[in-house]
């Protein structure tokens, strides 16, 4: 560029420097250099003489090329390519030559202001030629046309630079950004793509760009379902492509399913296979790579009428003893998890409606396997009729133990599949007893078309190690046997026969994962600290002494949620004082002297005791449970309040489901009487569970009369959310990274600061390794999860900084989807921007 070139305000506004736009695409200037302007008018104009490259096809931003090949992207407002175009006009297409001032595009304030999240509209510089830049004050007032950027070329380049040789690695992907690869999207890409030597490109049927570049992967104009091609040569091509392909596959927060592959018309040049990916829901966590071992299950057919009552009575009498037998066979040979759910399929098998439904039938002329048939549907029927989905899922159990008692009646094995190594077994629905039967040493995953994340089949998955993924959809069925898989249950993908660089980054990431948790297993029981030494204590939560064992072996250095109500569950009458006082006193020996957090009974909502009833309710999960019940009896809250300060006088005491002050006060009140009932001397905290979101708003009010304060993110995300935290159709929604729970977090942990309390972390998002540093970030210092979380979420803090996880929580909190706060936090704990 030979003279200077000067940018025009491209619009009326206030001005602001980059660094107050609240998006770190343009904070932190990853497409580039410039300045932002808060419109006061709906018109966009042209800031200098250029050619269009491109208006985007949700006409909220422009590319333009000056002289001198200068670049320059306008964005209208911030994510507004989620609009689609609505509210905005575009006066010029791809190509045009423009003049300085000439109107570009016309958009609607009013509804920008009401639809957007922000209206600030950056003007950055994505390629500067060589330029230096000079921006004029900002902060101020301007008139469209009103001079804002100087730009001054800089001395001439010596030469092109030379044609990078090496290895060529290609890569054929779908766009699975639901507003495809718009601005921030194509930053990242871009700033992914520079950390390798290598050239890095995407191409489509009639276009390529640097994938370097934001504004040339911007300008490809890739939509969600586009196909594209990544190609990279020279040193690292195929790193560049693996990563490359993980970034953008992985949907950065903005994911969507993609309905069916590209037509040929829309590919690449080279033929396209798409990659394919069904998007699922965690049922247990973990990454497997792996072949397809299909198991759908033949419907086993039953003829009506019978061969006469006597002969099939004893014929069903015969299969149920041996589907019994073979029941208790199996519960010898299995772990607690395993005994429960035959435990609970042997009772079915005893309950004396379902086999008198059976007789009965039987006894008006019907078979044997017909008579169990309409019995077990019966009850299906009745249970899916109740309309709860916990109820629903033992559905499950049922059809099990219809098909086990029909094989037998039919005289078939019940023959598991020969699973080959690394299998990733497919199925409709998979049976508790199914699973049961199989070799867990060969099995690498499972996913389910149907199915929920609290069946039976999840718990026995996760205690087996399994990853795996349900309500896959029924793609899943046309998946063929030995195909090769990666299931990424904690992504909730299943990638059906991956190019060899996504396999190789699986494998990568698969290896690296073992190494880490063996490397995690190996200093679990050391204090946890973070890279400066903040200490960052880590808990295990408890429902029983078996628990407290295996932990501490895990590395908990103490207990930060006992859940004393999972103490006394299958009792038909309450634990006296002694008992319970027993019980404490137990774990609080087996903890040999570290910290222990009681929490007071938490009955009612999803949990019940049956020795504590209480009056069916038309919505328990809002009505009387936690410390409305505690409060409510308050002979049963003294004896429980008396059993911990004897058999744990150094255990803290924490209260649930607290909602206001008045609570707090009420069970403090109780807590002094119990001292004084048993002259109790010593020192004894009293915290209160954050867990609805009143309490996180009166966490303030609430530190001034507590000891400390532990966020419950289950339930908080629950109430804050307005969704069941069981209720399976809506587990992959109940997501405690919602920017909503986590301001309510941040409210609770400020609260806490205003006391000088301490805030911990109680409820699943304390064991999730992508919310920690956001968790520690926003103040929290004490975390308390399942003993199998805690090796690696101590391994992960110790590499973490306070002041790097305070900038990641600020950001956290101004992102608009879990989603979006789950790949911010990845890409933090991966070494990203
Ligand atoms: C929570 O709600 O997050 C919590 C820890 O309590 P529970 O899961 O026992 O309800
Ligand atoms: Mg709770």
């Amino acid at each position: 560029m030979a003279a200077d070139l000067v940018l025009l305000s491209p619009m009326a506004g206030w001005t602001a420097a980059l660094d107050e736009v609240p998006d770190p695409v343009f904070a932190e200037r990853m497409l580039g250099d410039g300045v932002a302007i808060e419109p006061t008018e709906g018109l966009l104009c042209a800031p200098c003489d250029a050619t269009v490259i491109s208006v985007h096809a949700a006409r909220h931003a422009v590319t333009l090329r000056a002289a001198g090949g200068v670049d320059v992207l306008i964005h209208i407002g911030l994510e507004t390519v989620a609009l689609g175009g609505e509210g905005f006009e575009a006066y010029v297409s791809d190509g045009q030559a423009v003049t300085a001032g000439q109107r570009l595009i016309g958009f609607d304030l009013d509804r920008l202001a009401r639809r957007a999240k922000s209206l600030i509209s950056p003007m950055v510089i994505t390629d500067l030629a060589g330029c230096t830049m000079a921006l004029r004050q900002t902060g101020r007032l301007v008139a469209a046309g009103e001079p804002l950027i100087e730009l001054t070329p800089g001395e001439a380049t010596a030469s092109e630079p030379a044609p990078v040789a090496g290895p060529t690695v290609e890569r054929r992907l779908v766009i699975p950004m639901i507003h495809g690869l718009h601005a921030r999207p194509a930053a990242r890409v871009a700033e992914l793509a520079k950390t390798f030597p290598a050239e890095v490109s995407l191409a489509t049927v009639n276009r390529r760009a640097n994938a370097k570049s934001p504004v040339g992967v911007m300008t490809l104009g890739l939509r969600h379902g586009d196909a594209v091609l990544l190609t990279a040569t020279g040193d690292q091509a195929e790193a560049a492509v693996a990563a490359v392909a993980v970034l953008i596959e992985g949907g950065m927060g903005e994911g969507a399913p993609v309905a069916a592959a590209p037509g040929p018309s829309e590919t690449p040049a080279t033929a396209l296979a798409n990659p394919g990916q069904l998007r699922g829901v965690m049922a247990a966590p973990g990454l497997a790579v792996g072949k397809a071992v299909r198991l759908f299950r033949a419907e086993i057919a039953v003829v009506e009428a019978g061969a006469g009552s006597a002969h099939e009575e004893a014929a069903l009498s015969a299969a149920l003893a041996q589907v019994r037998s073979r029941i208790a066979v199996m519960a010898g040979e299995g772990d607690k998890a395993r005994r429960s759910i035959l435990g609970a399929h042997a009772a079915f098998l005893e309950d004396p409606e379902l086999t008198g439904q059976a007789r009965r039938r039987i006894g008006e002329g019907k078979s044997a396997g017909f008579a169990w048939k309409a019995a077990v549907g019966d009850y299906v029927e009745a249970l899916r009729g109740l309309r709860d989905p916990r109820m629903a899922e033992r559905v499950d159990d049922l059809v099990d133990l219809e098909r086990r008692v029909l094989q037998a009646l039919a005289g078939e094995e019940d023959r598991a599949p020969d699973l080959p190594s690394g299998s990733i077994l497919l199925a409709e629905e998979l049976l508790p007893s199914q699973l049961m039967a199989l070799d867990a040493s060969r099995l690498a995953g499972i996913c389910t078309a149907k199915g929920g994340p609290t069946s039976h089949v999840a718990i026995l998955a996760g205690a087996m190690g399994v990853p795996c993924l349900v309500a896959a959809g029924p793609s899943v069925a046309a998946i063929p046997d030995g195909t090769c898989l990666i299931l990424d249950a904690d992504a909730g993908s299943l990638q059906v026969a991956p190019a060899t660089a996504a396999l190789e980054a699986a494998q990568t990431a698969l290896a690296a994962r073992h190494q880490r948790r063996a490397a995690a297993r190996a200093t679990a029981r050391e204090d946890c600290r973070m890279a400066d030494g903040t200490r960052i204590e880590v808990f295990a939560n408890l429902g029983s002494l078996g628990d407290a064992q295996g932990a501490l072996a895990a590395g908990a250095e103490g207990c930060g949620l006992l859940r004393t109500e999972f103490l006394f569950l299958e009792r038909e009458t309450a634990p006296d004082e002694d008992e319970q006082a027993a019980q404490y006193r137990a774990i609080a020996e087996a903890l040999e002297g570290r910290p222990l957090i009681v929490r007071l009974l938490d009955v009612g909502g999803d949990k019940s005791a049956a020795y504590l009833p209480i009056a069916a309710e038309e919505n328990p999960a809002l009505g009387v449970r936690g410390v409305r019940v505690l409060l409510r009896r308050p002979r049963l809250l003294g004896a429980q309040l008396r059993a911990i300060l004897r058999g744990a006088p150094g255990a803290k005491i924490m209260a649930p489901m607290v909602a206001s002050l008045a609570e707090l006060k009420a069970v403090r009140s109780a807590l002094d009487e119990a001292r004084r009932d048993i002259a109790f001397e010593g020192r004894v905290d009293l915290g209160v569970m954050i867990e609805t979101p009143a309490a996180a708003m009166i966490a303030d009010q609430l530190a001034g009369e507590a000891d400390f304060l532990s966020v419950g993110t289950n339930d908080l995300t629950q109430y804050t959310l307005a969704m069941d935290r069981g209720n399976p159709e809506l587990a992959a929604e109940v997501d405690a990274l919602h920017p909503a729970v986590l301001r309510l977090i941040a409210a609770a942990a400020e609260g806490g600061r205003k006391h000088s309390l301490w805030t911990g972390v109680c409820g699943g998002l304390a064991g999730d390794v992508a919310a920690a540093p956001i968790l520690i970030g926003l103040g929290i210092t004490e975390l308390s999860m399942p003993g199998a979380a805690i090796a690696e979420v101590k391994s992960m803090i110790r590499t973490l900084s306070p002041g790097a996880c305070r900038k990641l929580a600020a950001e956290a909190l101004a992102q608009d989807s879990p989603q979006a706060v789950r790949a911010l936090s990845n890409t933090f704990l991966t070494g990203g921007a």
